[in-house]
C-alpha cells in the first residue's frame, strides 16, 4: 500500500453477498469501501464519516434509496452511483432530476461497476467541462457543429443530438430524454430512432477523430459524452 489515502466508497445495498462482492472489487481496485444495508443509515453515516463516493440501491429496507438520494443532495455533492433492478425505472430516475452522477442496472458485472465508478471519479475531479474543452465547436445559429475545425456536416437531428450531449459531457441522457430534445413531435419515432441517429452521428465525429469515440452507450440507459 502507498502512503496516498485511498478513496472511500459507501456501498449501500441490503444484498450482502453482492455487497461483499462488490467490496472486494473496490478494495482490489484500491479504493476503500464500507457497507451498509439499512436506508435508514445512510444519511447519519454520511454525516458522521463523509465518503469520497457512494453506489446506491434503490430498493433498500427501511428508506427506499430516492429519499435517501434526495436528502443527500440536500447537504452533500458526493458522487453518487444509483443502481436498480429495473431498466424501466431507470427513465423515471432521470426525470426526477436526482442529481445521481451515474445509473447501473442489476444484475451487473462488478467489473462494470468498478469501471463505472472510476469515470464519474474521474469527471468529479475535472469538474464540468464544456464541450469547447473536448475539441468541439458548436454554431447555435447557423446550426453546424465542428471537430478541432473540421465540419461534421451534421443533419439537424444530429446537430440536435450532439448540442443535447454536449450540453452537459459526462451527463447520461436516456433515450427518451434525448428524443424530446430531437423532434418537437414525437409520436411516430421510437427509441431505435435514436439509435440509428446516434450511429450516424458517432460515424461523423470518427471521420474527424479516428482515435476518439466520443458518444458511449451506457447499458440499460441511453448515451452520454465521453470526456
Ligand atoms: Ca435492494
Amino acid at each position: 500500500m502507498s502512503g496516498e489515502s485511498a478513496a472511500k466508497i459507501l456501498i449501500v445495498e441490503d444484498e450482502p453477498k453482492l455487497a461483499a462482492l462488490l467490496g472486494d472489487y473496490f478494495r482490489a481496485s484500491g479504493y476503500e469501501a464500507s457497507w451498509i444495508a439499512d436506508g435508514r443509515e445512510v444519511v447519519p453515516a454520511v454525516k458522521a464519516n463523509p465518503p469520497d463516493l457512494i453506489v446506491l440501491d434503490l430498493m433498500l429496507p427501511g428508506r427506499d434509496g430516492l429519499d435517501v438520494c434526495r436528502e443527500l443532495r440536500t447537504f452533500t455533492d458526493v458522487p453518487l452511483v444509483m443502481v436498480t433492478a429495473r431498466v424501466e425505472e431507470i427513465d423515471r430516475l432521470l426525470g426526477l432530476e436526482l442529481g445521481a452522477d451515474d445509473y447501473i442496472c442489476k444484475p451487473f458485472s462488478p467489473r462494470e461497476v468498478v469501471a463505472r465508478v472510476k469515470a464519474v471519479f474521474r469527471r468529479a475531479s475535472r469538474g464540468s467541462v464544456p464541450a469547447s474543452a473536448l475539441g468541439l465547436t458548436i454554431d447555435e445559429h447557423h446550426y453546424v457543429a465542428a471537430f478541432d475545425g473540421k465540419p461534421l456536416d451534421l443533419t439537424p437531428v444530429e446537430f440536435r443530438l450532439l448540442r443535447t450531449l454536449a450540453a452537459a459531457p459526462g451527463r447520461v441522457f436516456s433515450r427518451a430524454q434525448l428524443l424530446d430534445n430531437l423532434y418537437a413531435d414525437h409520436r411516430v419515432v421510437t427509441d431505435r430512432t435514436v439509435d440509428s441517429h446516434v450511429k450516424n452521428l458517432r460515424r461523423k465525429l470518427q471521420r474527424a477523430s479516428p482515435d476518439r469515440e466520443f458518444v458511449e452507450s451506457v447499458y440499460g440507459v441511453g448515451y452520454k459524452l465521453e470526456l
